[in-house]
């Protein structure tokens, strides 16, 4: 599959045209960005660990009949994806209650939810992405009422497989955001853009530490050991591929031999 022009960059991702015009290319850079891009750096690795991770996940999806745009992986860094029209909404899921709910409600940070929370935000970085009504979604025609039917039920179904998947691995799926599109090939909405620890919340069941993203956002340090934790739990990353840093060879030592 030949690279075509870019199409769009955002803060952790690039999207290339293909040779197919219903197909791209998402390529996973190591940019990382946070509280609406007050926060930036450069994370060596990160691309990579969740180009994986989130082929992973998104692979998984489609075994269990969720539609998603991934279509396959390419390299270390992209994918193949089907083109969809991004609907600007980011979907919340919570199980646990953290991060900005706990402000905005004061809430204490870890109360378990009884039932999933589904929140709707703007995507709309000049605004901060505020949180929105269903109301405003219809009312300014972001998506039809029956389309946000339809995702909130993919979203619940969504949820149940990754709780289900990171328990398993001994991981609490605290809290994730996804996103929704509707594919250029036939107009139906399918789940889109990416699932990993940028992502997601995702806390050690027995400790809870955290390894994902908050760990940037709360400079708690080593950020890609998170990262590569979830991904050696989820079976990705075995030990001969766990160092992703390049190894640095020493210069090859200068041998003369003396000529007799
Ligand atoms: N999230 C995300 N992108 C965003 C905002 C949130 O991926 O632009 C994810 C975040 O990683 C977390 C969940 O959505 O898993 C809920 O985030 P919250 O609203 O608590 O964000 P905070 O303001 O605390 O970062």
């Amino acid at each position: 599959m030949k690279k075509g022009k870019k199409l769009y960059e955002g803060k952790a991702k690039i999207i290339f045209a293909s040779t197919d015009k219903n197909l791209v290319i998402q390529h996973f850079k190591d940019d990382a960005t946070a509280f609406n891009n007050q926060k930036k750096a450069n994370i060596e690795g990160k691309g990579i660990l969740n180009n994986r991770i989130s082929e992973h996940i998104l692979s998984a999806l489609k075994d269990a009949n969720i539609e998603n745009h991934l279509i396959k992986r390419l390299n270390m860094r992209e994918q193949l994806i089907d083109l969809v029209e991004i609907i600007p909404i980011e979907f919340i899921v919570r199980n646990i209650v953290t991060g900005s709910l706990t402000k905005r409600l004061n809430i204490e940070d870890g109360t378990k939810l009884n039932r999933p929370l589904i929140e709707f935000c703007y995507k709309n970085d000049g605004l901060g992405d505020p949180l929105v009504a269903k109301e405003h979604i219809y009312a300014f025609e972001w998506a039809s009422e029956k389309e946000i039917d339809y995702i909130t039920e993919q979203c619940m179904r969504i949820n149940d497989f990754l709780l289900g998947m990171f328990k398993g691995i001994g991981i609490k799926l605290v809290d994730f955001k996804i996103e929704f599109g509707k594919r250029k090939s036939d107009g139906k909405i399918i789940l889109a853009d990416e699932i990993s620890p940028d992502t997601c919340r995702l806390w050690d069941a027995e400790t809870d530490k955290k390894l994902d993203k908050d760990r940037f956002r709360k400079d708690l340090g080593e950020i890609i050991e998170g990262y590569q934790e979830v991904a050696r739990r989820l079976g990705i990353l075995h030990e001969q591929t766990n160092n992703i840093r390049p190894i640095k060879f020493p210069k090859p030592i200068e041998v003369k031999i003396k000529k007799k």
